[in-house]
């Protein structure tokens, strides 16, 4: 049958733009377009050649797996083909699946297909694939996966890779393993990882990663083995390759994967096996959910056909096995059009350009807004109003722009520029040579960073104003009710009545909980006030130290020095905030309003070793009904103890409220004291500690 000569032409485009996609994304671990892009494009080659088989080349995108490994490393022959995988792309495309193994299992066969088919369903990890080769126990041979036939050798590189064993458990003697073993999985940046790696690039100027699968492949490809050796790259096993004769391997997929358990490799520990495709689609709604918070990216799950036998009866196609399918995630990036930028101003002053996007979807959720966090990072990215633009959505975290698509670049593209005045206020917009960062210079004086300093000083850390949420704040400012911090202390509840959404009761719980805010502690107001980088634990350490707030407005440079965690940028802003003489106006405006704290002589070394609870490591976890977790780190401070986030051996007692969950089971497991809020309360008052 002839091909038409447009559908020709259009084959040939796709062809020649997922080549250049490919090389882009495995040779240069530089991809152009987001994976969400690439699929289409590859989807539509998919369905043209199979209208039009006659057009199915060897060399098609559609029929090879990766590309060619790095001219710059050496080369491994794959003893077996590692192989891509057939993706589904929703709920139909997976029960699909399995039509489809059943119907080709059916073929000339002589089993029950009316039992249902057991899978083995594993999270898919987003790295790349890796073989490992032991022969005699000893890791000997690691190379990517390359176009399936040939990969590099990587050997050195995946020996500093921490979770990677040099050799197997077990002994060689007693069978625990085969001579030769070629175990498969994936290498992969967990997603804390990939966060502190870009920060670190970031402050150095080096190269930004835009996600973890790219960070993953461009730390293991790395000539020099001591890079790789400073990522934070991990090894997660999901199958075997060759395997000498002599060892007897189990029946299934699953029990091969605890035999690596056992051999000392890392498995998922989300692993499931599960009958029918329904289990299937179960269990791909439960990891859905779950996806945000694993500590590791993953696009989708694998579902394998967990019968060793029926893999083999069933065989592959070109580029992929026939007993297996990736069904993916809606995807965390995508490609859409920069159609303006607006700068938003926050509480210390910053100018925060935020991308104005062409809505899309991403990861689920439409997205319409980005941060471009400040002008260096615009100028890093190379970013023109009118871009084609990639957007990166994971988790919880705010949508981000990670890259330009260049050659998709109109030439109407505009620059973005730092206006050179507060678009909220007027005032003078200055950026100081040395910081990313522009701030308006208004001050208080600002609307915008009126608001912004209101809703920290309300904040839960701060004074903790219960019912003083952003969106009252915002209504307060705007009616012209607050302009100062003390100015919420003068409110009038026909005032606060009258604005929207709120009514009597609203207002007068509101006046309740800012007359029981004036009651706070000297560290609680000190973060409160909004001094730049004096985050909670600094305005702790602030109080500990001086005790007394005239002390600190008093305190130079190096009694400031002196404080734990306080250096010379911190101690700086601490000294000009004490300096502006409105500052010291509005602490004397809102101590005449009645916010008061107790202020005591600081408690010096061999004090603090003989209170009470010193030397003792407490972890707090769960929800307290009678009182904040923050007001219960401060009670257990002031008894000495020092609060950690985490449970360890160190650990000499946890604080579990209700719901407490996997801080209290290791609690538990390290046989570590747990006091549950009634036994602490009981505790405080045997320390006589007021408990409010
Ligand atoms: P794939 O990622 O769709 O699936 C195969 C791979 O999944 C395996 O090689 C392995 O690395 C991985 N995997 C993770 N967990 C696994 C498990 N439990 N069992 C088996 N395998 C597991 O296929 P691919 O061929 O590596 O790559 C295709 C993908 O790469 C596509 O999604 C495509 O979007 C992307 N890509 C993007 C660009 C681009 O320009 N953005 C270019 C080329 C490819």
């Amino acid at each position: 049958m002839t091909i038409p000569a447009d559908v020709l032409t259009r084959i040939q485009q796709l062809r020649e733009q997922l080549n250049a996609y490919s090389h882009q994304y495995y040779v240069l671990d530089a991809p152009t377009v987001p994976d969400a892009e690439y699929d289409r494009l590859f989807r539509e080659l998919q369905s043209l050649e199979a209208e039009h088989p006659d057009a199915i080349s060897n060399d098609s995108p559609t029929q090879k797996v990766g590309a060619e490994p790095l001219a710059s490393f050496s080369q491994v022959t794959h003893e077996r083909s590692m192989l891509s995988l057939d993706n589904a792309m929703n709920q139909n495309e997976l029960i699909d699946f399995e039509r489809k193994v059943r119907a080709r299992l059916k073929t000339g066969s002589d089993l029950d297909l009316s039992q249902t088919l057991e899978y083995a369903c594993e999270p898919k990890l987003d790295g790349l694939a890796v073989s490992l080769l032991y022969e005699n126990g000893q890791l000997t041979q690691a190379a990517t996966r390359g176009d399936g036939t040939t990969g590099e050798n990587i050997t050195l590189n995946v020996r500093t890779i921490k979770n990677v064993p040099l050799s197997l458990r077990g002994s060689l003697a007693n069978s625990d393993y085969p001579e030769r073993i070629e175990v498969r999985g994936e290498i992969y940046i967990p997603k804390a990882g990939f966060e502190k790696l870009n920060q670190a690039a970031r402050a150095n100027g080096a190269k930004v990663f835009a996600n973890p699968r790219n960070a993953a492949a461009g730390s293991l490809r790395q000539l020099d083995s001591r890079i790789t050796a400073q990522r934070p790259l991990e090894f997660c096993a999901y199958s075997i390759g060759v395997v000498s004769d002599e060892f007897e391997l189990p029946k299934t997929h699953s029990e091969i994967l605890n035999c690596i358990k056992h051999w000392g490799l890392k498995i998922n520990s989300d692993m499931a096996v599960v009958q029918g495709i329904d289990a299937c689609v179960a269990y791909f709604t439960q990891m859905g959910e779950k996806r945000d918070a694993l500590d590791y990216d993953i696009d989708g799950i694998v579902f394998k056909i967990n019968d060793l036998g029926l893999q083999e009866r069933l065989g592959f196609v070109a580029r992929a096995p026939r007993w297996a399918i990736a069904a993916k995630f809606p995807a965390q990036e995508e490609i859409t059009t920069l159609e303006g930028v607006d700068f938003q101003v926050g509480r210390t002053g910053a100018l925060t350009p935020v991308a104005r996007l062409k809505a899309v979807h991403v990861a689920g959720v439409m997205v319409s807004n980005a941060t471009l966090h400040n002008m260096d990072e615009v100028a890093r990215l190379g970013v023109k109003i009118g871009d084609e633009v990639i957007i990166r959505r994971a988790g919880d975290v705010i949508p981000q722009v990670v890259a330009v698509v260049l050659d998709r670049r109109p030439n109407t593209v505009r620059d973005i520029v730092l206006p050179q005045t507060c678009p909220v206020c007027g005032s003078n917009v200055e950026r100081i040579e040395t910081e990313a960062v522009a701030r308006c210079s208004g001050g208080l004086y600002c609307g915008a960073q009126r608001k912004e300093a209101i809703k920290h000083f309300a904040s839960r850390k701060a004074l903790d104003i219960d019912g003083l949420g952003n969106k009252l704040v915002e209504q307060l400012v705007d009616a012209g009710l607050i302009n100062s911090f003390d100015d919420l202390f003068h409110l009038q509840l026909d005032e606060v009545a009258s604005l929207e959404r709120m009514a009597k009761k609203s207002a007068q719980n509101l006046l309740n909980s800012l007359e029981k805010a004036k009651n706070t502690t000297l560290g609680r107001f000190l973060y409160a006030l909004g001094i730049r980088e004096v985050g909670v634990t600094t305005a702790q350490n602030l109080a500990d130290h001086f005790g007394f707030l005239e002390r600190i407005e008093q305190a130079d440079e190096a009694s400031l020095l002196a404080v734990p965690d306080i250096g010379e940028i911190v101690a700086k802003h601490i000294l000009a905030f004490f300096n502006e003489e409105h500052n010291k106006i509005i602490i004397e405006q809102l101590r005449k309003v009645g916010v008061n704290w107790q202020e005591s002589e600081p408690v010096s070394a061999d004090q603090q070793a003989d209170l009470p609870l010193a030397g003792k490591v407490f972890v707090i976890t769960g929800t307290l009904s009678e009182m904040g977790r923050d007001d219960a780190k401060q009670h257990l401070q002031a008894l000495g103890a020092k609060v950690t986030g985490s449970v360890s051996a160190k650990t000499d007692c946890l604080l579990a409220g209700e719901k407490a969950g996997s801080k209290l089971t290791k609690a538990q497991s390290l046989g570590i004291d747990i006091l549950d809020e009634a036994g602490f309360i009981e505790m405080l008052k045997q320390y006589l500690v007021e408990v409010l």
